[in-house]
């Protein structure tokens, strides 16, 4: 009998009931209020809310930067929900990317050294000239993040979270701080990422118009996914407009 691989794609990341209280003295907030999340092996998802809806507390927990009050987590089999802080920093250095609103680069460093330094440290890395080339920047190799645009410094950092071939990208408001056109070109690297490496990303933005390029929509509110939509096709990145 011809054995078949399942079309089914592996989920590489759950989440179940996380609640997340701060408390400051006498102000409590419910930043999450019961997430139940599934994300597939390769998957592209993007959750889409409202500022302070808790989209960033979200992510934050499923990349082990934060636990969360109550709930479960695991990665692939294994189960984070207990997870010592060495564990999570394991966890966070080996198997996750994050790339922020605001890019971080050491400015006395070029572009490749940049992302050097990440690949220094890590296992089976992609050099840094094929992470910057990957994300469109091989020309830019030995610029300084000061010679360069808000969208290249973006995507040198982009370079800088999967020169470790992560299995996880979490992308918290990557455009945020760009123009449209800037943007854009941002998304088409974190998109050719996705597609060419496989790598399961889960991307955190306001803007509706973005929610086109995912495979998976996740609306928040108010702590809570309140909806979810499948999109039939991705949207290539160019051709958005906002
Ligand atoms: P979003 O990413 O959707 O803008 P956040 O996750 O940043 O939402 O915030 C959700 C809620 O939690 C907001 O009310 C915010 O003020 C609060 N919050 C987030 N981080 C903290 C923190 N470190 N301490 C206290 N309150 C926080």
């Amino acid at each position: 009998m011809q054995v078949t691989e399942s079309s089914t794609p592996k989920t590489a990341l759950k989440a179940a009931g996380l609640t997340k209280v701060y408390e400051m003295g006498d102000v409590r907030v419910e930043a999450l209020r019961g997430v139940d999340l599934e994300l597939a092996e390769g998957e592209m998802a993007v959750l889409l809310g409202p500022s302070g809806s808790g989209k960033s507390t979200l992510l934050n927990i499923l990349g082990g930067l934060d636990l969360p009050t109550a709930g479960t987590l695991s990665f692939q089999d294994h189960d984070l929900t207990d997870a010592s802080e060495g564990e999570l920093t394991r966890y966070r250095r080996e198997h996750v990317g994050f790339v922020f609103q605001f890019y971080n680069l050491i400015p006395s460093l070029t572009a490749r050294e940049n992302v050097a330094l990440v690949t220094e440290i890590a296992r089976e890395p992609l050099p840094p000239e094929e992470a910057l080339s990957l994300v469109g920047l091989g020309e830019r190799l030995n610029h300084f993040p000061a010679q360069l645009s808000g969208g290249e410094q973006q995507r040198v950092a982009i370079a800088r979270a999967i020169a470790k071939r992560p299995d996880l990208l979490l992308c918290d408001e990557p455009t945020g701080a760009l123009d449209s056109a800037t943007g854009i070109l941002v998304l088409e690297a974190i998109e050719r990422v996705n597609r060419e490496l496989g790598t399961t990303t889960a991307l955190i933005t306001h803007n509706a118009v973005i929610a086109g390029i995912a495979d998976r929509v996740l609306l928040f509110g108010d702590g809570r996914i309140v909806d979810e939509k499948r999109n039939e096709s991705r949207v290539s990145p160019g051709e958005l407009s906002w």
